[in-house]
């Protein structure tokens, strides 16, 4: 993903070394071989407990937040240590306290404790095996996978390495089938030796999982979502099943491109789209290949960059532009914190990390973004999406530690990008920044742009941990993980592996969430709920146009609604802070549907006598 949030607690953790020291729990289910035990623990005791684990977890997080803060602004060998240090020292808290929380599993205690109990149960991405040995062999894993994903690299036919960044670049603007081919494979075949290593972690972490009373790790991924494990799975296939259309629309519009570009010798017109055609390494994202698909007499007639040259915007500005997007809402405006101590522009002397993240050091008022700020359209946009992530983290900071986070892990992203969704041609000229807004006729082109990145994320949000999830289940063994990776990439995304791929493949691994143990299905959900917010958001700002149009500017009432959902947190089921906004407790794609309705239309009338499909 292109922008991210500093992740709280819930988001961060995988399981590191645990301590000797770590309290001994039994899960309940385990009672035939519990040791004899004292008596049960009461309501009493879960509610210090929880009191006491808060309070260790809000001191302990506020010292990483620091800590990664001057090692992400500030690259020092020196910084990059204490940074470790701490997160070690966090997770190796976290992952004692989870253990102590199991012992009150069977105590009855008020729904508040309960939920504040799962949430730190939860909170474990992966869950260590009791054995202390098995624990050091998976944090060993975990930490070794990490690196061999982080120094992926590829040489090239004349002796130069090449990393991500670089074949990432070349895969964005190479119109060269070949040389596209060339970075993919080259990059896909440095995940082949992590498969043992990964085959190895799915077994120590199934063990862990089935240890805490989850069937195994996927499903324990699943409970997190306030609905029983098999009822979500289903909920996801529901909302695919109604954007698959406006999907498969789109597909066969760009593979008809695409064959006109490189032949359909190359792009059979009905099979699967290479996957290296599309402009992204995972073919995730398609809007780097927008040149090939544009369609024609839609330029809006500006450019959103130049504008703010015009205008004079500096970096600063920018930001406080933003702010003033918010602060329209109702929202009171950012604290003086904010602009000391935020990171808008690369320093000039030293090494940072400049991929923008929003921060909320302490819970309280410290917001922070950190962003190496470039004077363009698109950053002004990132620059809202990131300030979304920081007045959320302000608006749930009264929750209890362990509510401190969106209400799903969906959510917070799509706040962020529901934020950005606002940033119209008709917001740029209520602030001052366009003339005048370009007529209808010319919305198929930002429609489609939006299209290549948003609509074609969809499958493979969804995919990445469909796959998990059937090798957690045992479903897929070792010997068939690759073919069940092209199995799924084909059925959702239509596209399929350019050159042969065979069991001493391992394409999944060279997707870094998969190594690096990140849940996906959080993207997918992002994808959907941001046009659900966004619409309802139009709908009580009584914004007439159509949805695509709308910007929620200036409108109090909209500005009220949405801190309403906001401040809940994590404290309550996520449905009902869905339900909170928008009045329904689902999940409802036809937002989405709505909102590129008039390029579903351009696309049918495109895709008439071609034959869609793979
Ligand atoms: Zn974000």
């Amino acid at each position: 993903m292109k922008t991210s949030f500093q992740p709280t607690l819930i988001a961060v953790l995988v399981a590191g070394a645990l301590l000797g020291c770590q309290p001994a729990s039994k899960p309940a289910t385990d009672a035939a071989v519990a040791p004899a035990q004292a008596a049960a623990p009461t309501a009493e005791e879960a509610k210090a407990f929880v009191a006491k684990a808060s309070e260790q977890t809000r001191k302990l997080l506020l010292e990483v937040n620091r800590a990664d803060w001057i090692a992400n602004t500030y690259i020092t060998e020196d910084t990059e240590a204490l940074s470790a240090d701490y997160n070690k020292k966090l997770t190796e808290a976290v992952v004692a306290l989870a253990n102590e929380a199991a012992r009150f599993n069977d105590t009855q205690v008020d729904a508040d404790t309960r939920r504040q109990l799962d949430k730190l149960k939860l909170a474990l991405t992966l869950a260590a095996p009791k054995d202390p040995a098995k624990t050091e062999e998976l944090a060993g894993i975990v930490a070794k996978l990490n690196a061999m994903y982080g120094k992926g690299k590829y040489t090239n036919a004349a002796g130069k390495e090449m990393a991500l960044g670089e074949m990432s670049a070349v895969m964005a603007s190479s119109r060269s089938y070949d040389e596209q081919l060339e970075m993919w494979k080259g990059w896909h075949d440095t995940a082949a030796p992590m498969k043992p290593l990964y085959v190895r972690q799915v077994e120590l972490a199934n063990e862990g999982a089935k240890e805490l009373g989850y069937a195994d790790t996927g499903a324990m991924w699943r409970s997190k979502y306030d609905m029983d494990a098999d009822a979500f799975a289903a909920e996801l296939d529901k909302q695919w099943g109604a954007v698959k259309p406006l999907y498969q629309a789109l597909h066969c519009h760009v593979r008809a491109k695409l064959g006109e570009k490189y032949g359909t010798d190359k792009v059979p017109q009905d099979k699967p789209i290479p996957a290296h055609l599309l402009g992204n390494m995972w073919a995730q994202t398609w809007g780097n290949i927008y040149d090939l698909v544009a369609p024609e007499n839609s330029d809006p007639g500006y450019d959103v960059t130049k504008l703010l040259a015009d205008k004079g915007y500096d970096e600063l500005k920018m930001v406080k532009g933003a702010e003033g997007f918010f602060t329209s809402l109702g929202f009171a405006p950012l604290p003086e914190t904010f602009w000391s101590r935020s990171q808008f522009t690369k320093p000039r002397d030293r090494d940072v990390i400049c991929h923008a993240s929003a921060w909320d050091l302490d819970a309280k008022d410290d917001l922070r973004i950190k962003m190496c700020i470039e004077k363009t359209g698109e950053e002004f946009a990132v620059i809202h999406h990131e300030l979304g992530h920081n007045f959320y983290q302000r608006a749930y900071k009264h929750q209890p530690v362990f509510y401190q986070d969106s209400a799903n892990d969906g959510f917070h992203e799509a706040i962020g990008d529901t934020i950005a969704l606002s940033v119209t041609p008709k917001y740029l000229q209520q602030i001052g920044l366009l003339e005048q807004v370009p007529d209808e006729s010319k919305d198929i082109g930002l429609l489609m742009k939006m299209a290549l990145d948003k609509v074609a994320f969809l499958p493979f949000g969804l995919l990445v941990d469909q796959w998990r999830w059937q090798v957690f289940s045992g479903q897929v063994k070792p010997e068939q993980y690759n073919d069940a990776w092209w199995k799924l990439r084909e059925k959702y995304q239509g596209v399929s592996a350019p050159v042969a791929r065979t069991e001493a493949d391992f394409d999944a691994g060279a997707k870094f969430h998969v190594p690096a143990n990140t849940p996906y299905t959080r993207y997918f959900l992002a994808h959907i709920l941001q046009f659900q917010f966004h619409k309802a958001l139009c709908e009580i700002a009584k914004d007439a146009g159509p949805i695509h149009r709308c910007s929620i500017y200036n409108s109090k009432e909209a500005g009220t609604a949405l801190n309403a959902m906001l401040e809940m947190g994590a404290s309550k089921p996520w449905q009902e802070a869905l339900a909170t906004l928008t009045g329904k407790p689902e999940m409802d794609a036809s937002a989405i549907q709505a909102y590129f309705a008039p390029l579903q239309s351009y696309l049918d009338e495109q895709n008439k006598g071609r034959q869609c499909g793979w």
